[in-house]
């Protein structure tokens, strides 16, 4: 998808929660954005799913104004996992998964539909708990299923919030590998909030640095996620290690 972010605001009361926040992106492209806590992550990722309304700014996507779609049209565009999610008790992994078809969905669940749907928990790997209820499973699991929702919802644009915030080691690898690897095969995009400056460099095309509701610095990940910026943003001393297995971000200790 194209996207087009221009001069972005968001404020609550006198405080900034974004400021002047403008950028880019092309169909097949994953983008991170990272920052400090409260730097504005969340509130840009809402700003593009609509859910949140900027005060000064436009998002367009595919050169349209995304303030003139309406929710139908917005729900085949993007596939939103919130940071913090809400899940219904009494539902399945299955029927959660199933309501990323409904815009898609005309009078009745399709055999395609079914297809999509069981598409999207293997690619999760999470076939094996279709029929368990959501209130049975972990943190991690649950994210899983929200992120399956999203595949199933065949979107242009994936906004992911922290996807990675309940798994462990492997399953953020995973995690990142597919929905990176699905991005690309099927041309959409990707914004997606992470912490983990090494995810960040090995699976965005761009990362996208924010300070204080501003844009810090945005770019290649190897032109951005330098010892001196880290120190900038979040005080903390970095080093760069190159390995057999590329370049690897290592922070050291908080700056004085
Ligand atoms: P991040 O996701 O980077 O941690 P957020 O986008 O959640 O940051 O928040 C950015 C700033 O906006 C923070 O200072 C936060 O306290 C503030 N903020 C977020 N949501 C609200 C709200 N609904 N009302 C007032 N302030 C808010
Ligand atoms: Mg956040």
């Amino acid at each position: 998808m194209k996207i087009k972010i221009e001069g972005l605001g968001v404020d609550y009361g006198a405080h900034k929660a974004l400021d002047d926040v403008s950028f880019e992106g092309n169909p097949g492209e994953v983008i991170s954005v990272i920052g400090p806590n409260g730097s504005g992550k969340s509130t840009l990722i809402k700003c593009i799913a609509q859910v949140h309304r900027p005060s000064r700014g436009t998002v367009c996507l595919n050169d349209r104004d995304a303030t003139s779609m309406d929710p139908n049209e917005i729900a085949r565009l993007i596939g939103y996992v919130p940071q913090n999610f809400h899940y219904l008790f009494f539902s399945t992994v299955m029927e959660t998964v199933l309501l990323g078809r409904k815009p898609h969905i005309k009078w009745r669940i399709s055999p395609h539909d079914l297809e999509v749907v069981q598409d999207a928990l293997d690619s999760m790997n999470i076939r094996a708990y279709a029929g368990k209820f959501m209130d049975q499973l972990s943190g991690g699991e649950k994210q899983k299923v929200y992120i399956a929702r999203a595949l199933a919802q065949e979107p242009e644009l994936f906004l992911f919030d922290e996807p990675t915030s309940n798994l462990d080691l492997k399953h953020q690898i995973e995690v990142l590998e597919i929905t990176r690897k699905l991005t690309k095969s099927r041309g959409a995009s990707m914004i997606v909030a992470l912490h983990d400056l090494n995810l960040a460099y090995t699976y965005s095309d761009a990362v996208i640095v924010l300070n204080k509701g501003r844009i810090y610095a945005c770019g290649k990940p190897v032109d951005v996620l330098t010892p001196a910026t880290i120190q900038a943003v979040y005080g903390v001393e970095a080093m760069i290690v190159e390995s057999d297995f590329g370049r690897h971000i290592v922070p050291l200790k908080v700056k004085t």
